[in-house]
């Protein structure tokens, strides 16, 4: 029944972050203004019963209902990670209320952030800085200087790729891995990192293929979100590391 309802939660504030997820990437819109949904194609206010997570989707068959514009698949996608991830949080911190909440907290601001990074190659300040405090709250409800040596080092090791590649790392990408430094401790956050670069590079390598001479550029955040999420579920819920 809270596995069931969570995930309900989950795909509402999935549904939430698509609007947040928007909002962020277009100019001179605000997050609560203006206060109702509405098509990014033909801006008709979108009435309740087409606003239903994941169904109306199916319902609508992906498009608005009127224009017609197609409805990217971001929007189910997006509500469906919100679902699932929020049931994850659940198994993990059944037993603790408070640690759950943080946990969807961070792991809404994770989805969020990968989705404004793939369309914008930015990572807005204020959902790193949320990430930031969910982990350092974290991090002091468990060993403290486990978290802060993993913070530590891979601060340290941002700082120098950032300092070698300039242009090829954003500083949105150094305060998001600072954020998952902290969220781990010093084994999985090490393996958080290579787990989000082997990614990268395959996502990269598979992307790129018909266009082997042009300059890869790819947003690290979405990878580094993943390996740092799922490093977050192992170590808190097996306690393997
Ligand atoms: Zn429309």
């Amino acid at each position: 029944m809270w596995y069931l309802l969570s995930f309900l939660v989950g795909i509402c504030v999935g549904s939430f972050l698509n609007v947040l997820i928007y909002r962020s990437t277009q100019e001179g819109l605000r997050v609560w203004s203006p206060p109702f949904s509405f098509c990014p194609n033909c801006k008709s206010k979108i009435a309740w019963y087409d606003n239903v997570p994941i169904l109306s989707y199916l319902i609508l068959k992906g498009r608005c209902r009127s224009c017609g514009w197609k409805i990217p698949l971001r929007y189910p996608i997006v509500e469906l990670l919100g679902g699932v991830s929020f049931l994850l949080n659940f198994t993990v911190f059944k037993d603790d209320l408070f640690s759950f909440v943080l946990a969807c907290l961070l792991s809404s601001s994770l989805i969020a952030l990968s989705f404004v990074d793939l369309e914008t190659m930015l990572i807005p300040d204020f959902l790193n800085f949320t990430v930031l405090g969910c982990s350092l709250v974290l991090a002091i409800k468990g060993d403290f200087l486990e978290h802060l040596i993993s913070f530590g080092v891979i601060a340290g090791i941002f700082l120098v790729l950032k300092l070698v590649y300039r242009e090829g790392l954003g500083s949105g990408d150094v305060i998001l891995a600072m954020g998952v430094g902290l969220l781990l401790t010093p084994f999985s956050g090490i393996l958080a990192v290579l787990t989000a670069a082997v990614s990268g590079i395959l996502f990269a390598t598979i992307t790129n293929r018909k266009n082997l001479g042009l300059k890869l550029r790819i947003p690290f955040g979405p990878f580094l979100a993943l390996g740092g999420y799922l490093f977050f579920l192992l170590e808190r819920g097996t306690g393997w590391f």
